[in-house]
């Protein structure tokens, strides 16, 4: 807490002025007072001084002459005599005889010291003499002795000093005075400190003054030359060194203490006055400051009917005013911080609605919402006065009424128009809340006391209503944008993200082990014909026609999407199950209704859909997951020729799915150098060496690891990416016979397999050409392998290419001979030189009576054809040695070698091994997985 006025400058300042303003003049005035005083008194004293030396020193002379007198007078026995009834004035007397013997008369011991008293020559004539003796004490002043000569006698006389000063120190206040002989012996002081201050006065004349204001020391000197015929004596008088006179003594005293007391009265009066001054002002900041930190409940408590107290006033009625104002820009502020964070629009009413409570306590209020486009229905949130909360109800207005809101101008009495509850009050005042001309809802006030509704509540339930306006406005508009997001706006079916969220939905609602949701999914067989024949504008009408057939065939409770392009799905919460499925149902009607012709500028279109189902099985289940299930069932509905539907199958869901990442990455694999080229060793069988390999591919998938091409040449053989592949396999063994040339094999062929879409390519042969030159090699090295199936299929142009290909250099070889359709007639026709015995055949030979059987017709076939056989698979020795009494000509399989890669074919060559060692029967297996 602060000082209200040590901390405080103003106070400080003020505190100071008045001090100064009353401390001055007392001042000044008290020492104006006290010098005056102080003259005053030292004129007065001065006089009292001058005449106390006077008559003291008069007296003197006086006492003089009656000790005088009383010497003549004095008789032996009158020891007693007493003048004036004051004491004798003689202590001592002697007498002298005419002989000058000397005779005390009277005072006995004391009158020892006149005994010794020089005399002056006794004259006729009659004088009296004063002579001073030495004390009788030392420091007590001397004595003064009288010396009355008389007629040839002298009389002695000690002046008893009782006598002469009597009454001499009886002064007035704050006076001394001494009387002083031969220029500074002190015969008597009123006080024995200013003897010596005395004596010096009167020897140099010098001021022993007390201060400037002081009165003069006086010297009187008192005339003994005459009476007495002695030196002159002096009165010096003076003010007392010590204190002044009482009268200034007081009025130094009493000056101060007086000026103190003004002093503190002013101070305290200051202070007072100050503090009536400093403290509205301390409040006045104090409640400043906190009004700055924004609390704006300050009010300040200053009841002074001054203008601090006006001051106060205004202040407390700006402090009204303005923590109104920021409690309406607050509650504005929560209404915007709603609107921005697109809370729901009921909480937003029942904010506005409170508010407008708290505006007009005493009217009943209410906001609607419209909920519909034609104004007919609505959302009411209604507060009556004096209720707890507000209550929520829907309203049905009538057609006028609804009419007349929508044409509402700003401002208007109510009359009715809205079903008020309670009497029909006149004065009810509706404000519709509009927005792009569109009245969507409005503020209804009641009556009330007209006071209520200043010119500033009404300010402020305008800006509520402009709030509620773009809150509602807002709430469309989201409503609008999240219809966007999840509707097509071509079919004003779902789209992906509506599809999607729904479909989570229903998987969440689906309850464990209730296989009733399913997804179906369609897809457009010939829609690309319409876009790409009629443009886009066309396609969109096609695409609306199909998704209002679909809406025809949709059970309740079902809901249709375009997630994309021609695809649509339709979700059926409730399908029936598996065994009684509303699904295939759906599907049905679906195909048959997609099979109609659909009429597009006058043309009419026989779309077609392929559909395929999913059920969901399981809660857990991921949505796209269900999703991918009937997009395959669909593709195998249309790998069936489409125009029908097809259940998805769990068990084909597997081999879908590695069947889509084979068709996904396949593609990459040559630019990513995953394929690779193994090579198997053909065995010559009369001279047990490797006179050809051939050549196998393999694909090392990144994540999915080693892949077979069994598996992926025929996904790749649906595609031209086989022909890719192939001319990948052409080059690579090319190079590699010119590597192995290079090194000095001159004799190795090998042999490459060819797919059916690579012999009907019109690019083989130049291929082929253009890898033999590239690498510098000789057709002969070459052997192409062709399946034996992909010629009963044979057209001309094919036949016309394999004659090139043989005119060519290279030879031919039949594959997998005896396991496609085997016609004896095109053998003869065909340019083949080798057969390819199919590993069928081989496996049972040595011990199978019919497949020896069957393998010496196609041996004897091949001869008598001009043709070589090569038996494949071979993985026994017995195989082996039933293949040589076969007199077959070469021999392919694990018994000799995997296929491996090419350094393992060089190293085969460059150290052969005894081949027909391995005729002894051993077995050698291997899976090409494992090799190379
Ligand atoms: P294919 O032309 O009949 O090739 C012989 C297949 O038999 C190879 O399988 C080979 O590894 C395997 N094999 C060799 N010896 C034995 C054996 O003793 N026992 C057993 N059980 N199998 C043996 P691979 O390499 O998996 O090739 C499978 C098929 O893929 C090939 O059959 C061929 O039709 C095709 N293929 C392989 N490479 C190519 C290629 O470069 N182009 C084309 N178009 N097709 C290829
Ligand atoms: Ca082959
Ligand atoms: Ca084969």
């Amino acid at each position: 807490m602060r000082h209200w006025i040590l901390d405080s400058r103003v106070g400080l300042r003020v505190l100071g002025m008045f001090a100064l303003a009353a401390g001055a003049p007392m001042l000044l005035l008290a020492t104006l007072s006290q010098r005056t005083v102080d003259a005053t008194l030292a004129r007065g004293e001065a006089a009292l001084i001058a005449s106390t030396a006077k008559s003291t020193s008069l007296q003197t002379l006086e006492r003089l002459r009656v000790a005088r007198q009383s010497l003549d007078l004095v008789h032996p026995r009158a020891n007693q005599a007493v003048a004036h009834g004051v004491a004798a004035p003689l202590l001592a007397v002697v007498e002298t005889d005419k002989l000058g013997q000397r005779r005390v008369v009277q005072g006995g011991r004391r009158a020892e010291a006149l005994l010794s008293v020089p005399l002056a020559e006794a004259t006729a004539a009659p004088s009296t003499r004063l002579l001073l003796i030495d004390a009788a004490a030392p420091g007590a002043p001397p004595g003064i002795v009288l010396i009355a000569y008389r007629e040839g006698t002298a009389r002695l006389g000690l002046i008893d000093p009782a006598f002469l000063w009597d009454g001499a120190d009886e002064l007035p206040a704050g006076i001394w005075l001494c009387a002083l002989a031969n220029g500074g012996q002190a015969l008597f002081c009123s006080d024995d400190a200013v003897a010596e201050t005395a004596a010096r006065r009167l020897r140099d004349e010098t001021w022993a003054a007390r201060g400037a204001a002081a009165p003069p020391q006086v010297v009187k000197g008192l005339f003994l030359g005459a009476d007495f015929a002695a030196p002159d004596w002096h009165f010096v008088a003076g003010p007392d060194l010590g204190a002044g006179s009482a009268a200034a003594e007081s009025v130094r005293d009493t000056l101060p203490i007086a000026a103190a007391a003004g002093l503190l009265l002013a101070f305290l009066l200051g202070l007072v006055q100050t503090r009536r001054t400093m403290k509205p002002l301390v409040t006045l900041a104090e409640g400043a400051r906190s009004f700055a930190q924004r609390r704006f409940g300050t009010r300040l408590d200053i009841r002074s009917a001054d203008e601090f107290g006006e001051l106060a006033g205004a202040f407390n009625e700006m402090a009204a005013r303005l923590e109104a104002q920021f409690a309406e820009l607050e509650a504005l502020a929560e209404i915007d911080r709603d609107i921005v964070g697109h809370s729901d629009l009921q909480h937003i009413h029942a904010r506005i609605v409170g508010h407008l409570r708290r505006l007009l306590p005493q009217r009943r209020v209410a906001v609607l919402q419209f909920v519909d486009a034609g104004a007919r229905r609505a959302l009411c949130l209604l507060a009556m006065p004096g209720a707890d909360t507000p209550q929520a109800q829907a309203l049905d207005l009538d057609a006028a009424t609804a009419d007349r809101l929508r044409q509402a101008p700003d401002w208007m009495p109510l009359d009715g128009l809205v079903p008020w509850p309670g009497e029909a009050e006149p004065g009810t005042l509706v404000l519709p809340l509009r927005w792009r001309d569109r009245c969507h809802g409005l503020i209804a006030i009641g009556a009330g006391p007209a006071d209520e509704l200043d010119d500033d509540s009404l300010r402020q339930v305008l800006e509520l209503r402009n709030r509620a306006a773009i809150a509602g406005s807002a709430a469309e508009r989201e409503q609008t944008l999240w219809r966007e997001a999840r509707y097509d706006s071509v079919t004003g079916l779902l789209n992906r993200q509506g599809l999607d969220e729904q479909l989570r939905r229903l998987i969440a609602a689906a309850g464990p082990a209730q296989r009733t949701l399913a997804v179906v999914f369609i897809d457009l067989d010939r829609f690309k014909t319409i876009n790409d024949s009629l443009g886009h504008a066309a396609g969109d009408q096609a695409l609306r026609g199909v998704a209002e057939r679909l809406r025809q065939c949709l059970p309740a409770g079902a809901l249709a999407a375009r997630p994309a392009g021609d695809e649509f799905v339709v979700l059926l919460p409730d399908c029936g199950g598996v065994e009684h499925d509303g699904a295939t149902a759906l599907a049905q009607a679906v195909c048959d209704s997609l099979a109609q012709a659909l009429v597009i500028r006058e043309t009419a279109f026989f779309l077609r859909a392929s559909v395929g189902i999913a059920h969901c099985s399981d809660p857990q289940q991921a949505p796209e997951h269900l999703l991918r299930s009937a997009d395959h069932a669909m593709y195998q509905a249309k790998r069936q020729g489409g125009g029908r539907y097809a259940v998805f199958d769990a068990r084909l869901d597997a081999r879908a799915l590695r069947r889509a990442w084979i068709e996904a990455d396949l593609p990459l694999a040559g630019e990513r150098g995953e394929l690779r080229l193994l090579y198997q060793p053909r065995i010559d069988l009369a001279g047990a060496r490797m006179d050809a390999v051939e050549a196998l591919v393999r694909w090392q998938h990144p994540v999915h690891g080693l892949c077979s091409p069994a598996e992926f040449i025929a996904i790749a053989e649906e595609s031209e990416l086989i022909e890719h592949i192939g001319r990948w396999v052409i080059d690579t063994a090319c190079a590699q016979v010119r590597a192995w040339r290079d090194q000095g094999f001159a004799r190795l062929r090998v042999a490459v397999n060819l797919s059916g879409r690579q012999l009907a390519s019109e690019r083989l042969l130049p291929d082929l050409n253009a890898a033999l030159a590239r690498h510098g090699i000789r057709p002969t090295d070459l052997e192409l392998e062709i399946t034996e199936s992909l010629l009963v299929e044979q057209t001309e142009a094919i036949v016309a290419r394999l004659h090139e290909l043989r005119r060519m250099g290279m030879t031919l070889a039949l594959d997998d001979f005896g396991t496609g359709y085997s016609s004896m007639s095109y053998l003869r026709t065909l340019p083949i030189d080798t057969l390819k015995i199919d590993r069928a055949f081989v496996k049972d030979l040595g011990h199978d009576r019919t497949s020896l059987a069957v393998a010496r017709a196609i041996v004897a076939l091949a001869s008598s054809l001009g043709m070589r056989t090569v038996a494949e698979g071979v993985e026994r020795g017995d195989q082996w040695l039933a293949l040589e009494s076969l007199r077959c000509d070469e021999v392919q399989g694990f018994l000799f070698s995997p296929p491996v890669d090419a350094p393992a074919i060089t190293r085969l060559l460059s150290a052969p091994p005894d081949w027909s060692a391995l005729r002894s029967g051993e077995t050698r297996g291997a899976s090409p997985a494992t090799v190379g």
